[in-house]
């Protein structure tokens, strides 16, 4: 959402009230002035026909005189603030009420037509220029025995018509005036519900897109704004440790490079140059043999997290003795385990015991899980391996004596790089990988691993795979 978005809401919504007064200016000021004027129309014209049957007939019938007419007619005038003529059929005035010299000065219409007034029984205009002022002019004709002697005609200027007009109109004004404010007040609401909220979220998004993962945006509702301000703090969050552990990553690999690197350049350069004389070499080329296998192995271990990472481990899956592969893996330590003097204590149950999983990965695990507890494990100790059978699973445990995990430790063992500061003077070849490929590798199999520890004590690595089915 842009500021313009806003903008344009605001654009429409003043044209919106702007529509709403032109609206009212026209279509509704038409069609209640036309209102206004038929109904004035009719009432005047329902008085000329009273005028017409009552008094103009008693006139044309000799039973009242004109002067007699004109009093009562005076008294109607007032009445209905409109001027009453009486005119024969051709267009001479016989009485105009609002003239009293009108009864002996007769005066005539030019061109009088009744006809003019079409199939109408009123017209709105100055009726032959009889007045200055526009007037709506009503006519009765006045029948005697069957036949049209005169019109009774009722003049009513327009402007007393549309008197009432501007107070009708103010109402409607002041409606859509209201209409107005309260849609102002929607907006208002609409503002501090809706678009605040968002326009936080952009704020916050563009920063994310700039890379910095600080922001957290206050959340106020429950609704679909607030859990959108929610998800967004989350993905923050997300991005934010996955970032850290991306940057931790390269950092970890890069310094696990350049240590082994920096020391076989070192020792390179000090034999060409000659400080390290030709007798004395033998001893260093051993140590730049030991750095490039310790790279060696970080390669191939790096190489395999990431095949891990891209595409999941990919397991083959077969049915093979694990009691097998533990003597066949503890067999291939026998050199290391002579220089420590350290024992194997293998507790197995039963005499084959087939689990479900993929061979070579496991036997990565136990080599690992194993290498780990030679490393780690006093001159002349045991290191013991147990087989249990329990639910259809297979546990399967390495535990020695050795130096033990710190407590603060223990959940990071798992983490790529990671090495405890005891273990550090112990081996120094290790890279912190293995226990990452072994979880990823157990984890694959959706079975468990756990570790039991103490410190100066001893350490137990506990694995299950499932019991094969046969
Ligand atoms: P690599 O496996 O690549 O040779 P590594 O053994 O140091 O390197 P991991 O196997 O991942 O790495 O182990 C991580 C760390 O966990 C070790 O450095 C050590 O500090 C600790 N650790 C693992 N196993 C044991 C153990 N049996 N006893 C004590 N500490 C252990
Ligand atoms: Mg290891």
């Amino acid at each position: 959402m842009r500021r313009t978005l806003y903008l344009k809401m605001l654009i429409g919504f003043l044209i919106y009230g702007i529509l709403g007064f032109l609206l009212i200016a026209t279509f509704t000021n038409h069609y209640t002035s036309q209102y206004l004027e038929k109904k004035e129309a009719s009432n005047l014209y329902r008085e000329a026909n009273l005028i017409a049957n009552n008094y103009a007939k008693n006139y044309y019938n000799h039973s009242m005189e004109l002067a007699e007419l004109e009093t009562q007619l005076n008294t109607l005038d007032t009445y209905l603030s409109a001027d009453i003529w009486i005119v024969d059929k051709n267009g001479t005035i016989l009485l105009d009420s609002s003239d009293e010299s009108s009864i002996n000065d007769t005066r005539s219409i030019d061109s009088f037509d009744i006809s003019d007034f079409g199939n109408q029984y009123y017209g709105i205009g100055t009726f032959y220029d009889s007045f200055e002022e526009t007037q709506l002019s009503v006519f009765a004709p006045i029948t005697v025995n069957y036949k049209v002697r005169g019109y009774v005609i009722i003049h009513k200027p327009m402007s007393l018509v549309t008197k009432n007009l501007y107070g009708l109109m103010n109402i409607s004004y002041v409606t859509q005036l209201l209409l107005f404010l309260g849609t102002i007040v929607i907006l208002a609401a609409f503002t501090f519900v809706v678009y605040i909220p968002i326009h936080r979220i952009t704020k916050a998004a563009k920063e994310y897109a700039a890379g910095s993962f600080e922001q957290q945006i206050p959340v106020h509702s429950n609704d679909e704004i607030g859990y959108l301000t929610a998800s967004f703090n989350y993905m923050a969050n997300e991005l934010n440790t996955l970032e850290d552990d991306q940057r931790k990553f390269v950092s970890n690999v890069s310094h696990d490079f350049r240590s082994p690197l920096t020391s076989i350049k070192g020792y390179i350069e000090a034999m060409l140059d000659g400080t390290i004389p030709v007798e004395m070499q033998e001893k260093y080329l051993n140590i730049i043999l030991f750095e490039t296998e310790r790279l060696n192995k970080l390669t191939n271990s790096l190489l395999e997290l990431n095949k891990f990472g891209t595409k999941g481990v990919i397991l083959d899956i077969s049915d093979f003795d694990i009691n097998n592969m533990i003597k066949m893996t503890v067999q291939t330590f026998e050199g290391k385990c002579k220089e420590k003097r350290i024992s194997f204590n293998l507790i197995l149950t039963g005499k084959e015991l087939f689990v479900t999983a993929d061979y070579d990965k496991i036997q990565r695990v136990l080599y690992n899980l194993i290498d780990n507890a030679i490393k780690f494990s006093h001159n002349d100790s045991a290191i013991t391996i147990e087989t249990t059978e329990k639910n259809e699973k297979i546990f399967i445990s390495v535990k020695d004596t050795g130096i033990g995990i710190p407590k603060d430790s223990i959940k990071k063992i798992w983490e790529r790089f990671y090495k405890t500061d005891l273990s550090r003077g112990k081996d120094k070849k290790g890279t912190g990988l293995g226990l990452a490929i072994v979880k990823e590798i157990v984890q694959a199999h959706d079975e468990n691993i756990n570790v039991i520890s103490t410190e100066g004590v001893g350490t137990e690595f506990i694995f299950t795979l499932p019991i094969a089915k046969k």
